[in-house]
């Protein structure tokens, strides 16, 4: 999938900077993380590599170059392109952070100090891993544009997509757009919005682009109250 590769002056800068005591902040590699964050950017489809949300019209510094791996623990893999993704600030600030309880137990602690080829296997991984998976295998993301407003669910396809979707707190993100749909401002953790997605999910699939324009909050509202 990765199509980034490094140039031998990539490879040399990189050199350099692990010498450095903060090898990911060293000047030698700030070109090399720009470079990275627009090709990234443009092989994950101008998608958070997590939640799958469009990033178009985000600026640089609402997305990260994140480490699936945490580069604060597994420092070896700080420059491994299979290593890097780029996501939205929430997935990656918010959620993930330095956690790892993804990653089989097993290669919590070997893998640590010594680069082990296992990280990269997809099946060490509970959640979907942004290189090593295809995402829209295990879970896929629905945008809906109602009334200008966006509104977005998801339909788990696999154990990896419903463990995404959990570990990620997506189930939130999708009660976040529907109560902004109804104007209401305040968040409610315990909605009943998965079923209702579901059934229009299947109906917007019908669709060829995957993706519906409905024409208005009304008409929205009205097509959910139905159900
Ligand atoms: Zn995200």
């Amino acid at each position: 999938m990765a199509i980034v590769i490094y140039t031998k002056e990539d490879r040399i800068n990189i050199s350099k900077a692990k010498l450095e005591k903060n090898p990911w902040d060293s000047s030698y590699v700030v070109n090399i993380k720009r470079k990275m964050k627009n090709e990234k950017r443009l092989i994950q489809g101008e998608v958070c590599c997590y939640c799958l949300r469009d990033t178009l019209g985000e600026g640089g510094f609402a997305l990260h170059l994140e480490h699936i791996l945490p580069k604060g623990v597994f420092g070896i893999y700080i420059f491994d392109l299979a290593n890097i993704a780029v996501s939205c600030v929430r997935c990656n600030m918010e959620i993930k952070r330095r956690d790892y309880s993804f990653l089989d137990e097993n290669l919590h602690e070997c893998a640590k100090n010594k680069w082990s080829h296992k990280v990269y296997d997809s099946k060490n991984y509970a959640i979907v891993h942004p290189n090593l998976d295809s995402a829209r295998e295990h879970i896929d993301i629905v945008s809906l544009r109602v009334d200008g407003k966006k509104f977005c669910f998801y339909k788990k396809k696999t154990k990896k997509g419903e463990a995404t979707f959990r570990y990620f707190k997506l189930k939130q993100m999708e009660i976040d757009d529907l109560d902004i749909l109804q104007g209401i401002s305040v968040s409610n953790p315990g909605g009943a919005v998965p079923e209702i997605v579901e059934r229009i999910f299947d109906e917007a699939t019908d669709s060829e682009s995957g993706n519906k324009v409905i024409g208005d909050t009304h008409q929205f509202m009205d097509t959910i109250q139905d159900r």
